[in-house]
C-alpha cells in the first residue's frame, strides 16, 4: 500500500492560480476530507490528481512513482486512481450491473459478472442489477457509481461532493455504509466537501483549502483545537475574531482579560468558538442582542463595547435586552499575533 504525496502543486487558468503551492499526502485506509469554501481549488485538485489535468510546477507521486511533474504526465487510465463525481455519472443505457463491470475490462464475461454482483452485494444491491441507473434511488445510484470505481481496486479513490445531491436521511444511510467499506479496501481516499460537520465527523485527515492555498492538514480534533491562524479557524465553524491587546502575559478583550504568558506584548487575534463563551457569575456584563434556538441547545449573540459575540448554551437563559455576565474559557479560546 502507497502514499500519494504532493509537493508544491500549482494549475494556473491565465494568471491566476487555482492551485498554488499545494502539498499534503493520501494514506492507505484513510479518508481526507478537501474542506474549503467554493472557488477554492478543490475540484481543481481532484482532476490534478486523477491525471484530467496538467500540473503547471510541483510534483504528484504515489509511492515513487511520479504521475505528474511539470515535465512528466502519465495518463488518466494507468494511474491506479479512481474518480467519482458528484452527479454519479451512470451509464444510461447499460443495466446496474453492467455500469459496474465496466471498469473489469481484461476480465471474462461470466467472471466479470459474478465479480460485479458480488460488489453490488456489498451494499445490498444485488437485487438490482438487472435494473436501468433510472430505476434507483439517489441514494442507491450513489453506491453504484462508487461501486463501478472500486471494482477496479483503485489504490486512490476521489470523491468529489458525493453527497450534496442526497437529502438528509440518504446521506446519513449512504456514509455509515460508505466510510467503514473505504477504510477497509486500503484505498488512500480523499472527499471533497464543504460541509463542516460531515468532514469532522467522517474523516480521518483534513486538508483545510483557502485560495487554492492549504491553510492547515491534520486530524480533525487538531485542526478544531489547535487552528494555525483565524482564517483556518474560520473554516471549521463559526468564530468570533476578537481584537485584543497583551501586556505582560495578560490579554485584555472587549469581553474580559485572558491570560496569555506564552504572547509577546502588542495587538492579538482571539479566536472564540460559541463553546468557548460561559455565561457565568464571574465575567463581565454584556448585552443579549439575539437569541435563537438552535435544536440541541441556544445561540445567544452579544454585545458589549459596540463588539459582538457569539454564545451555545445548552439552556435558554436569557432574552434579547437582558444583560448576562459572561467570561471566555482561557482553555478554549486561542491567541494570535496581529498580522500586519
Ligand atoms: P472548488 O471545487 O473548490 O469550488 P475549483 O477547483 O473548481 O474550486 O476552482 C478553483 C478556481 O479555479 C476557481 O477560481 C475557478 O474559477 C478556477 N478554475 C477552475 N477550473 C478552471 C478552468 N478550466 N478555467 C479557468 N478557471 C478555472
Ligand atoms: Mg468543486
Amino acid at each position: 500500500m502507497t502514499d500519494l504525496v504532493l509537493e508544491g502543486v500549482t494549475r494556473r487558468y491565465g494568471a491566476k492560480a487555482a492551485v498554488e503551492g499545494v502539498g499534503f499526502t493520501l494514506r492507505p485506509g484513510r479518508i481526507t476530507a478537501l474542506l474549503g469554501p467554493s472557488g477554492s481549488g478543490k475540484t481543481t485538485l481532484m482532476r490534478l490528481i486523477a491525471g484530467l489535468e496538467a500540473v503547471g510546477a510541483g510534483t504528484i507521486r504515489l509511492g515513487d512513482e511520479i504521475l505528474s511533474s511539470a515535465d512528466l504526465h502519465t495518463p488518466p487510465e494507468t494511474r491506479g486512481v479512481g474518480l467519482v463525481f458528484q452527479d454519479y455519472a451512470l451509464f444510461p443505457h447499460l443495466s446496474v450491473l453492467d455500469n459496474v463491470a465496466f471498469g473489469l475490462g481484461g476480465m471474462a464475461r461470466k467472471a466479470r459478472d459474478a465479480k460485479a454482483l458480488a460488489l453490488l452485494d456489498q451494499v445490498g444491491l444485488a437485487d438490482r442489477a438487472r435494473n436501468w441507473p433510472h430505476d434507483l434511488s439517489g441514494g442507491e445510484q450513489q453506491r453504484v457509481a462508487l461501486m463501478r470505481a472500486m471494482a477496479r481496486e483503485p489504490k486512490v479513490l476521489l470523491l468529489d461532493e458525493p453527497f450534496s445531491g442526497l437529502d438528509r436521511h440518504l446521506k446519513g444511510a449512504v456514509r455509515d455504509f460508505l466510510f467503514p467499506a473505504l477504510r477497509v479496501s486500503g484505498a488512500a481516499v480523499a472527499i471533497v466537501t464543504h460541509d463542516v460537520d460531515e468532514a469532522l465527523l467522517l474523516a480521518d485527515d483534513l486538508v483545510l483549502l483557502h485560495q487554492g492555498r492549504v491553510l492547515q492538514s491534520g486530524t480533525p480534533v487538531d485542526c478544531y483545537r489547535e487552528p494555525v491562524s483565524p482564517e483556518a479557524a474560520r473554516l471549521l465553524g463559526e468564530v468570533t475574531v476578537l481584537s485584543g491587546r497583551v501586556e505582560e502575559g495578560v490579554a485584555t478583550t472587549a469581553f474580559g482579560i485572558l491570560p496569555a504568558t506564552d504572547q509577546v506584548d502588542g495587538e492579538v487575534e482571539i479566536v472564540v468558538r460559541p463553546e468557548s463563551v460561559r455565561l457565568d457569575r464571574a465575567g463581565v456584563l454584556a448585552k443579549v442582542v439575539g437569541v435563537r434556538f438552535a435544536g440541541q441547545g441556544f445561540d445567544y449573540r452579544l454585545e458589549r463595547e459596540g463588539r459582538t459575540l457569539s454564545l451555545r448554551a445548552e439552556e435558554g437563559r436569557a432574552d434579547v435586552g437582558d444583560t448576562v455576565t459572561v467570561s471566555l474559557d482561557p482553555a478554549a479560546v486561542r491567541l494570535f499575533p496581529k498580522s500586519r
